[in-house]
């Protein structure tokens, strides 16, 4: 059976595919689009830089079988990914990934809804979540507001800041007038739960993690709000009621 290798490091949320095994019969050689990884210096390099990088992380090494792929969620970064600021295997190799300093620093705020949206993934899948007949439309003016994909490559100046922040507040705004408009029991903790992450999270946001030169990297802590804000409107399907 053909399978794949990927490393995955949990705590910088980061994946590096490795390579395929494509013969079936051995196993024990990764080969990339460069034939057996072992004699492809990109790939070789990549591997070297990310063990480097992750040492005392929590690091593990997946083939597609894994289980744990059910606890990766979109705030993984996947190197020479499809997504839009996904570092390329070169990039990333080299230590050319303009985004690192943003994309690798820790988002707790995203962490915890991220922990929030496994737990209601895991309801759904056990068949225990309840979805009232009223929640669609509950969602459907709220998830175009959760609309944040902006890579950690996208370089800001304060107006650009300042906008970005705007449009984090009408989110919460917006999970708020969801709050009132009276979804059902299950969609009503869970947006409940987020907000008590994501109220006190934006408050906290205050002048001094908002400075930015132009031409820098986006703030961690608005970056940070984004991508949980993100995780949310993933989990209810960004097409879902409209
Ligand atoms: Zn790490």
């Amino acid at each position: 059976m053909a399978d794949s290798a990927e490393l995955v490091c949990f705590e910088c949320e980061l994946v590096l595919p490795l390579g395929d095994f494509d013969r079936t019969d051995d196993p024990s050689v990764i080969v990339t689009g460069n034939g057996p990884g072992a004699g492809d210096p990109v790939a070789t390099a990549a591997l070297w830089r990310f063990l480097a990088e992750h040492v005392y992380h929590r690091v593990e090494l997946l083939g597609e079988a894994s289980l744990a792929w059910e606890r990766i969620g979109i705030d993984f970064v996947r190197i020479d990914g499809d997504i839009v600021g996904d570092p390329t295997l070169r990039e990333y190799a080299e230590g050319a990934w303009a985004g690192a300093p943003l994309a690798l620093r820790p988002r707790p705020v995203a962490r915890a809804v991220g922990a929030l949206v496994l737990r209601g993934q895991d309801r759904r899948d056990e068949g225990s979540w309840t979805a009232a007949p009223g929640d669609r439309g509950v969602l459907a003016p709220l998830l175009p507001l959760l609309d944040f994909g902006t890579p950690a490559d996208v370089l800001v100046d304060d107006a650009a800041v300042q906008a970005r922040l705007a449009l984090a507040r009408a989110a919460v705004a917006g999970m708020e007038g969801a709050v009132r408009r009276g979804p059902g029991a299950d969609l009503l903790d869970f947006l409940e739960s987020c907000l008590r992450v994501l109220v006190p999270a934006l408050a906290a946001i205050g002048p001094d993690d908002l400075r930015v030169t132009p031409g820098s990297l986006a703030p961690a802590a608005l970056f940070d709000v984004e991508r949980a804000l993100r995780l949310i409107q993933d989990f209810h399907g960004r097409d879902a009621g409209q």
